[in-house]
């Protein structure tokens, strides 16, 4: 499959054709035949808008996800006012946002520590929640832990989308480094799973295919000017000492 906006609406078009539900981490009892969509931003909450209004618009009806944001990122903010107006647009497109959890962000894997981790989740949670002004009802782990995986917390009044249920029970599919590690368009027009639980990465698509390498450079040098313009924001007469230009 390619890594396309096109390619991507023809993957939820299979899906339907399949028989397929679009149901959430809530919902997805009551279909026979479910599928959750699940995006994780790990980097770059711009894609992750543009992506979800690109699913509200699908020919055929809009498609409801969820947006999975890290609030303990370096690499964006979701607390700034550009990110939070962000997540509203994510919101407004029909998705349900939740959290995207770092546990390096707190301890080592030989540190391991289920109580705090626990503790540390329901935190995040409530800061999310009150950021966008809606509760927080589910948790993906950001690189998890061999560790977290074999403990398969319960997290109160939080879906863990990292638990058993969401694995063992469901054909889950992910196209982590821009990798699907099966053919998933075969598996998924077979329709043979009850249950699919797919995780896509909205910065990977574009109206035309790029390489991984590609699509982080591209991420990495859009720094700059976006690094420039906040610099920009809160240094007075910055062009006197340096310029946009300068830099390429
Ligand atoms: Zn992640």
């Amino acid at each position: 499959m390619k890594f396309t906006y096109e390619a991507y609406a023809r993957l939820i078009r299979t899906i339907r054709e399949a028989g397929y539900e679009m149901m959430d981490y809530h919902s997805f009892h009551n279909a026979k035949k479910c599928c959750i969509l699940r995006h994780d931003v790990d980097m770059d909450l711009g894609a992750a808008v543009d992506f979800a209004e690109f699913e509200a618009d699908l020919e055929g009806g809009p498609v409801k996800a969820t947006y999975f944001i890290l609030i303990s990122s370096g690499l964006y903010n979701p607390y700034s006012k550009e990110c939070a107006e962000n997540l509203k647009r994510i919101v407004r497109a029909g998705h349900e946002i939740g959290l995207h959890f770092d546990e390096k962000r707190y301890m080592d894997e030989e540190d391991f520590d289920s109580g705090r981790l626990l503790e540390c989740v329901i935190h995040e949670s409530a800061l999310l929640s009150d950021m966008i002004g809606k509760r927080v009802r589910c948790v993906s782990m950001h690189r998890p832990s061999k560790r977290f995986l074999e403990e398969n917390i319960h997290f109160e009044g939080i879906v863990n989308s990292y638990s058993k249920k969401f694995f063992k029970e469901f054909k889950y599919m992910s196209d982590s480094r821009m990798r699907w590690r099966e053919d998933a368009e075969r598996i998924i027009a077979e329709g043979k799973e009850q249950k699919l639980h797919i995780l896509t990465h909205p910065i990977w698509y574009a109206h035309s295919e790029k390489n991984l390498r590609d699509v982080l450079q591209a991420y990495i040098y859009a720094a700059i000017p976006e690094r420039y313009a906040l610099v920009k924001d809160n240094f007075t007469n910055l062009q006197e000492v340096i310029s946009l230009e300068d830099f390429i």
